[in-house]
């Protein structure tokens, strides 16, 4: 058994089975028998099946929420809005099943036609930074697809994927169609990589995991989607709506603590404006609400895990140039507060390393090439933020920043109605959108001759 460790009081709150080796060969040899069956069930039931796994989950959101708050000291506002992405998500999919359509191509001498076939046992492996959504993004369009799945949760945030488990088998879903899976990277997850028996791993986490396990999966050819780390840049110009930029731009890097790989933990800022920038964002910054995240008012709970607030404190070092800096509770749980570090070199740690905590670098830049070129100056490609009035600036700029995910004057980055995922070391493949239950199927072609 593992102790799970509530961030906010430090206290355990529950005891997980860690998942054996054999065990977790026994759970991907079910999941493979049960892919025989859910493989064939008829798209319209395979629907039904899932749209009422949404309403079951739309139904215990409170529950969901509240285990998120305690397990991983999600604000109570955010986890319910990450239960309510799962439910969502399942609805979206729900679509899937009879719109996954193959083409007819015209050829000589027959009929042509493309199927869209199901892989197999789909092994999804969950990062402990948004277990709820992640976990859906992964298992809902592979079922969808006619896949079946084995989740692995991140090992200090399993509570509410194992919930989501029990929810699924409530709903109807077959035994064995969608089994989560608790235990240690080393050995489930690992495990994922290596059974024959898994067609495909779907990987949130980082990059250096992320890499070890697309070495692992050539061996078999096995497809891979990664979600990792990110850098991104929330690029201002000085024509913006500055007030509006720096009001938001707090919550775009110091939402969920900072732990999130599309936090904007890079502000670039034009030149000109950064000294007004910067008298605008203090406030912003000095406003943000971190307390007790079960409170309807919190804004940013704690860290995840003692040793994770550590690497977040190793950043800001005696000395750091600490520009302003928020305020958060003393006592118990693992508290990081906002802290924004200005001038910092291009060659800090703090400005190339993904710090996964309440910690954004400030650095001013000279034109709209020097903007792409600060942006692009990163192993990384997640997402990122243009502020402008111009929109030709906009879209430029937009086309210049090599990212999968940008928004110009918001912060958004995940809707689920459109494609997420990663350039250059931030990952591979998309998720989400109109097309991810593809990415669970091949494409086989069949030509019948009319001669
Ligand atoms: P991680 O080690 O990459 O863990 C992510 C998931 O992979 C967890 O479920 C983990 O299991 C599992 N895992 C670990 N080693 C594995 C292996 N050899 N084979 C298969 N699965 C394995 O990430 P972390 O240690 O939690 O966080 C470290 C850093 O990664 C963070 O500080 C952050 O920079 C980055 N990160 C990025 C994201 C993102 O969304 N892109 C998410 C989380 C972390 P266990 O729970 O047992 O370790
Ligand atoms: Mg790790």
């Amino acid at each position: 058994m593992t102790a799970v460790i509530s961030p906010v009081t430090g206290q355990s709150i529950a005891d997980v089975p860690a998942t054996s080796l054999e065990e977790t060969d026994r759970a991907i040899e079910r999941a493979h028998a049960a892919f025989a069956t859910w493989r064939n069930v008829a798209p319209g039931d395979r629907a039904r099946l899932l749209r009422r796994f949404s309403e079951v989950v739309g139904e215990h959101n409170e529950e969901l929420a509240r285990l998120e708050v305690a397990n991983a000291g999600h604000t109570i506002g955010n986890a319910r809005w990450e239960a309510g992405n799962v439910r969502d998500v399942l609805a979206y999919y729900s679509g899937s099943p009879e719109r996954l359509f193959g083409r007819q191509i015209p050829v000589a001498g027959g009929v042509d036609m493309t199927f869209k076939e199901p892989i197999g046992v789909v092994g999804v492996i969950v990062p402990w930074n948004f277990p709820m959504p992640i976990a859906g993004w992964g298992f809902a369009p592979a079922l969808a697809a006619g896949c079946t799945v084995v989740l692995k949760p991140a090992e200090v945030t399993p509570l509410t994927a194992i919930r989501l488990g029990e929810l699924a088998l409530e709903a109807g879903l077959p035994e064995g169609v969608f089994t989560v899976i608790p235990g240690k990277g080393s050995v489930v997850g690992e495990r994922f990589v290596t059974h024959p028996l898994v067609r495909k791993v779907v990987f949130t986490g980082s990059t250096e995991v992320g890499e070890r396990i697309m070495a692992g999966c050539a061996s078999q050819i096995k497809r891979l989607t990664l979600e990792l780390g990110g850098k991104s840049a929330n690029v201002v110009f000085a024509d913006s709506d500055l007030e509006k930029a720096a009001a938001t731009a707090p919550y775009s890097v110091f939402d969920n603590a900072g732990q999130d790989c599309c936090a904007r933990s890079r502000f670039l800022v034009e030149r000109s404006a950064f000294d007004r920038f910067m008298s605008l964002l203090e406030p912003a910054v000095m406003g943000v609400r971190v307390e007790d995240p079960s409170l309807d008012t919190s804004e940013m709970g704690p860290l995840i895990t003692a040793a994770h607030r550590d690497s977040v404190a190793s950043y800001v070092p005696d000395g750091a140039p600490v520009a302003f800096r928020g305020t958060c509770p003393d006592g118990p749980g693992w508290w990081f507060p906002p802290t924004v570090l200005a001038p910092v070199s291009e060659s800090d740690r703090a400005y190339r390393d993904e710090i996964f905590g309440p910690v954004v670098v400030v650095v001013p830049f000279d034109d709209e090439a020097d903007a792409i070129h600060k942006a692009n100056d990163s192993d990384y490609g997640l997402s990122g933020s243009i502020w402008t009035r111009d929109v030709g600036r906009a879209l430029r700029v937009s086309r210049g920043i090599e990212s999968g995910n940008l928004s110009v004057n918001s912060h958004s980055s995940v809707r689920y109605w459109t494609p997420f995922g990663g350039f250059k070391r931030s990952g591979l493949g998309r998720e989400l959108g109109p097309d991810a239950a593809d990415a669970f199927t091949e494409t086989k072609n069949v030509f019948i001759s009319t001669d």
